[in-house]
């Protein structure tokens, strides 16, 4: 049989009957909100929320006998250093074990458990291993504790009046958390409490299996926060060693004052075009804030012995730039990639980042005799900051050369940023990120293009490295044998 004409149809077509219209929608009406349609659908939904909850217990209590069966098996594996421990702690008159207020499951207060590291030998050991922290398998033993969930904070954190903090504290805090991965990987720019309600959100098995993969490379070879100089010299490059808060107070700092100041980002490619171009060598030395970006220079810092604090790079930085730009009410302006492609930035900025004011875009090919009309145009868009994407060296040494005609208190070199945020190129999941990969990710992406700065390139950079250590160890033993 033949279907009628719909509802929509019937709307258009000329034998359109009102009141048989009006008696149909009556009729649904009646049907979705008698007595009966009413109790259906409170039905629904109270099967909906069971089979919800339900699926949340059979998860959580698999979660309990992984951390049980996972921890008595460590804590059994582990039994040669408890025992040691308690001679030790006997032998000393010192207690085993130092306890720590803690909040756990529905902010019920615990003591979190790690060795008591005394000024010995062994005290050294424990705390140089990272075995202190094996007595906190017996929080997760007892259930204070899981292996994966939020962070594990003191109490005095959390506000119990607060829903949000109510809603973090129905899961068990982890040792291992998703904050802890983003710290290690320096990658921690959202604040603790942002991640944390972030795992609660995607509780489940998938998170947790994603989270425990993603430790690896965080313990094998992650590093937090490091207490390093504010300036450190790398490869002849003058760093300004800062975490990504310090260099963003630093923008901010540039943006009240009168004079116009350079801000550049170096990375592993940037410092071996510096080791050729000396222009662009001046320009970095020169420059009011040279950043350390990307993990090539926080693994030179680490062969240099001298600690990069954070991986700070424009592209993590622009949304938290974002945020303190409309708070403080400064202006934009965006010069640089393909035609359209500042423009897309400036929508993405104006749906993502509403009251910051964008000045004025404007694409980067542009010859010679256009560059006094560029400069001008920034001029008089009256922009505080300026966000030049043209790659380095050349956004670099562009910006040195107009800095006091183009009238802005901060002009940065953002290199691709661009199009990463116009979304003309993906940015590399947070995973890689974490891990560290983010150049493989932008190799995959443009491996025409990319191949020689991260194969070849990269090399290159880290054999410099090694003979800037190796000429700092020379100098040493110089020093050592001249006679005083
Ligand atoms: N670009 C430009 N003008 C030019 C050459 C390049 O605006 O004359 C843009 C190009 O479209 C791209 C950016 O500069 O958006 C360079 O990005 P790249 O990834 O090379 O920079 P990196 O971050 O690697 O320094």
């Amino acid at each position: 049989m033949m279907a009628g004409p719909g509802l929509k149809e019937r709307m258009t077509t000329s034998t359109f009957d009102r009141n048989a219209m009006r008696q149909e929608v009556l009729e649904s009406l009646d049907r979705r909100f008698s007595t009966r349609g009413i109790l259906r659908m409170r039905l629904q939904r109270r099967l909906h929320r069971a089979l919800f909850w339900l699926e949340m217990r059979v998860l959580f209590t698999l979660k309990r006998v992984v951390d049980l069966g996972a921890s008595l098996f460590l804590i059994a594996l582990t039994l040669p250093v408890f025992v040691p421990a308690r001679i030790f702690s006997w032998m000393g008159r010192y207690p085993m074990l130092d306890r720590a207020r803690r909040a756990g499951r529905w902010l019920r207060v615990f003591d979190r458990l790690t060795f008591t590291c005394p000024d010995t030998l062994w005290g050294g050991f424990l705390r140089r291993s990272g075995l202190r922290i094996l007595p906190v398998f017996l929080n997760i033993l007892g259930g204070d504790m899981s292996f994966i969930g939020p962070r594990c904070c003191a109490p005095e954190e959390l506000d119990p009046a607060d829903r949000e903090v109510r809603r973090r504290s129905s899961v068990r805090p982890g040792l291992i958390c998703s904050w802890w991965i983003r710290n290690r990987s320096n990658i921690a720019y959202d604040t603790e409490f942002s991640v944390d309600r972030e795992y609660v959100d995607h509780a489940g098995l998938k998170t947790d299996i994603g989270i425990a993969l993603r430790a690896i490379p965080a313990v094998l070879y992650g590093q937090g926060v490091d207490v390093a100089p504010d300036r450190i010299r790398m490869l002849g490059i003058p760093i300004n060693n800062l975490t990504m808060d310090e260099a963003l107070d630093e923008v901010m700092r540039s943006l009240e004052g009168t004079e116009g100041r350079q801000v550049c980002f170096v990375n592993a490619d940037c410092a071996n075009i510096a080791y050729r171009n000396a222009d662009y060598w001046r320009r970095l030395n020169s420059a009011a804030v040279v950043l350390a970006d990307g993990i090539g220079m926080k693994l030179a810092g680490r062969m240099l012995k001298k600690n990069v604090r954070e991986n700070v790079n424009g592209t993590d930085m622009l949304p938290r730039l974002l945020d303190r730009l409309k708070r403080a009410g400064h202006r934009l302006y965006l010069l640089g990639a393909k035609p359209g492609v500042a423009e897309d930035v400036r929508q993405y900025i104006e749906e993502n980042h509403p009251g910051v004011t964008v000045c004025g875009t404007r694409h980067g090919y542009f010859n010679d005799e256009e560059e006094a009309e560029v400069v001008n145009g920034i001029r008089e868009a009256r922009a505080d900051l300026l966000l030049v994407a043209f790659g380095a060296p050349q956004q670099d040494l562009w910006i040195g050369q107009h800095l006091e005609a183009l009238g802005v208190k901060v002009a940065m070199g953002v290199g691709g940023l661009f199009d990463f945020y116009s979304g003309r190129i993906p940015r590399a999941p947070l995973w890689m990120r974490e891990a560290g990969f983010e150049w493989l990710y932008r190799f995959i992406c443009e491996p025409r293009r990319m191949w020689r700065r991260y194969f070849v390139g990269n090399f290159v950079f880290l054999w410099r490295v090694m003979l800037e250590k190796l000429g700092a160890k020379m100098d040493h033993f110089e020093r050592r044998r001249r006679p005083r």
